[in-house]
């Protein structure tokens, strides 16, 4: 029933919603300035209609999961069962009403998981692929590098950059933390090894502060790296003002970012070359699109952050990828978690890659359907 269409102005009703917290162990750890990860949690949303369409999206939830299915068991359900799936922006503010304060952090991740299945719910009852339902650009394939080669040591470091170069990637990212030394060298050392065909971009995961970013940021720009990626906590704007000043590097950062105001500033005066919600965290494909929007605005990129999230997180971004014109690149992580790997029918980015582009999904909604037997594998108790 997931692909029946109605007539034209039909009103489409929620009928139920459930969130299913999930929880797993990475295959391989990942090793960032913030430390090791051993372990990765998120919240699959579903959303039911009396048509019979079920739409699904992805919660970035790295803590508590189960805290978050209550938080939209109780305050978001209500606000959605017996609503026109159809008016996403509505229920996107009534959802956003919950909470009276600023908006953030675990409300505007539970919105962006319903808001992903509302516009899976639009896209199966058009008919249409998302990405063709957001009347953009309509890219067929996008371009998506290598995430990424860890902190770890250099005999390991070159282990992974080799590893992605001989999967067809020309694009690959370093995690980057400190000693700053040391990261200068890191730097060096897998500029030599890749050679000048392979780009290079670097992450340091708020590793720094101004003077040793400064300091990273020219070494990145004497090897070529095409950009550098959260050197400083989102919070210390005027760090990446002084910083864009102080080094040639294009700089990038919006995985921490809930809502487009958010990332007004940094974007505005141009201290980001390139912006990067993750969709499953910055409010869903709506508020995603209004972020990447602004961004175009004002002559800056779009590059989806996907991180350790799932196949709904990989593929509503590859949706938007195709549709905005301001999209660089978009994330592609290399290890096949469960989240990407059994969730659904789509075999992960990283495996459908062809010499670091994508095919988009062309089935209606997120073209995607759920083994909801790994969801029940998966799912804490
Ligand atoms: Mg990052």
């Amino acid at each position: 029933m997931d692909s029946v269409q109605r007539s034209t102005g039909q009103a489409i009703l929620i009928s139920d919603v459930v969130a299913h917290p999930l929880s797993q162990m990475l295959p391989k750890p990942t090793v960032t300035s913030w430390g090791t990860y051993h372990k990765v949690s998120m919240v699959l949303m579903e959303v039911r209609t009396d048509a019979g369409i079920v739409g699904v999206g992805e919660v970035l939830a790295r803590f508590s999961p189960k805290a978050y299915a209550e938080l939209i068991e109780t305050s978001l359900k209500p606000r959605l069962i017996g609503q026109d799936a159809r008016n996403i922006g509505a229920l996107w503010q009534s959802m956003r009403r919950s909470l009276s304060g600023r908006a953030g952090g675990m409300l505007i991740e539970a919105i962006a998981g319903v808001d992903i299945a509302l516009w899976d719910i639009m896209g199966k009852a058009a008919g249409m692929p998302i990405a063709k339902l957001l009347g953009g650009i309509g890219r067929e394939a996008i371009e998506v590098y290598a995430a990424a080669v860890n902190w770890v040591d250099d005999a390991e470091a070159d282990r992974e950059l080799e590893r992605y170069i001989g999967e067809g990637f020309p694009r690959i990212k370093v995690k980057m933390a400190n000693p700053v030394r040391e990261a200068c060298r890191r730097i060096e050392r897998l500029r030599k090894r890749a050679g000048d065909d392979i780009e290079l971009c670097v992450d340091a995961n708020w590793a720094y502060d101004l003077d040793q970013a400064i300091e990273v940021g020219r070494a990145l720009s004497a090897n070529g790296y095409f950009w550098f990626e959260e050197p400083l906590a989102p919070e210390n704007e005027q760090g990446y003002e002084e910083l864009r000043k102080r080094c040639d590097v294009p700089l990038a950062a919006g995985e921490s970012n809930f809502t487009a105001d958010q990332a007004q500033r940094l974007v505005a005066n141009r201290a980001l070359s390139i912006l990067q919600p993750d969709v499953a965290r910055a409010g869903g494909i709506s508020e995603t699109r209004r972020m990447a929007d602004y961004a175009a605005l004002h002559n800056v990129g779009y590059a989806p952050h996907i991180g350790m999230s799932g196949i709904i997180c990989e593929t509503a971004s590859a949706h938007l990828a195709a549709a905005l014109p301001n999209f660089r690149v978009m994330e592609c992580e290399c290890d096949l978690s469960p989240f990407k790997r059994d969730l659904a029918d789509l075999e992960p980015g990283c495996l459908r890659q062809k010499n670091g582009r994508l095919d988009v999904p062309a089935r209606p909604g997120l073209g995607i359907e759920i083994d909801w037997d790994a969801v029940k594998r998966l799912r804490i108790q």
